[in-house]
């Protein structure tokens, strides 16, 4: 009988422990994970295209505060939210560093949610680009949804500080000018790497890995 190689022997075997590990927990963690400036470059094109259309240098560094109408200029104003109702601006947008391959970490372990508050316009065009960078992702995991408290999450990683106000589970902040108010309030991540650091060592400590 042929040998299996050692490191195809080892591999097997996790994938078996790994697979046996989510077979067995009994109430698999939800993580929900916020889509816009979290898991795409919304922040970076937005204000790209703000400068251009107004003659303005305005940066990411300025923005202190959530509200990006104190910062545009008043012939903008919340025009600024024109641009978030376009049709195929979603679609279009990048993805941040690392975000899909530890989405693709966290969906092997964790019953992931992509939830993401849309005008409807824009659905569409938001899953489309879920579809093209997280294809593992199924559609049902998709929840166009602005009041994210309301749905039953034990984690939800997000850059947007009022989706934590009445978050019941773990809040995971990701790093953002606009969000420093909750500095000592919430694990902050600082990108995506800082995210998959996060969830190995919870699940290190469940001795489940
Ligand atoms: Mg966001």
């Amino acid at each position: 009988m042929e040998r299996c190689p050692l490191n195809i022997f080892t591999r097997r075997c996790t994938v078996l422990q790994r697979r046996s590990w989510k077979e067995d927990w009994p109430h698999m963690k939800i993580i929900g994970v916020d889509l816009d400036s979290t898991l795409n470059n919304l922040d970076a094109v937005w204000l790209e295209r703000y400068n251009k259309d107004y003659g303005d240098n305005l940066t990411k560094a300025d923005m202190i505060s959530w509200d990006v109408t104190h910062y545009v200029k008043p012939e903008c104003g919340k025009k600024m939210y024109d641009y978030l109702r376009e049709p195929g601006f979603f679609r279009n947008l990048g993805i941040q560093p690392h975000a899909a391959e530890v989405m693709s970490f966290l969906h092997e372990y964790f019953e992931v949610y992509i939830v993401s508050s849309s005008h409807p316009n824009v659905v569409a065009d938001k899953w489309a680009w879920v579809e093209k960078h997280l294809p593992f992702i199924d559609y049902h995991h998709f929840v166009p949804l602005h009041h994210k408290h309301r749905f039953e999450m034990d984690y939800l990683i997000d850059d947007g500080p009022h989706n934590f106000d009445r978050f019941k589970g773990t809040g995971i902040l990701i790093d953002m000018p606009y969000n420093q108010h909750l500095r000592s309030k919430y694990k902050r991540c600082t990108d995506w790497l800082d995210v998959k650091d996060y969830f190995q060592t919870l699940i290190r400590k469940e001795e489940r890995w």
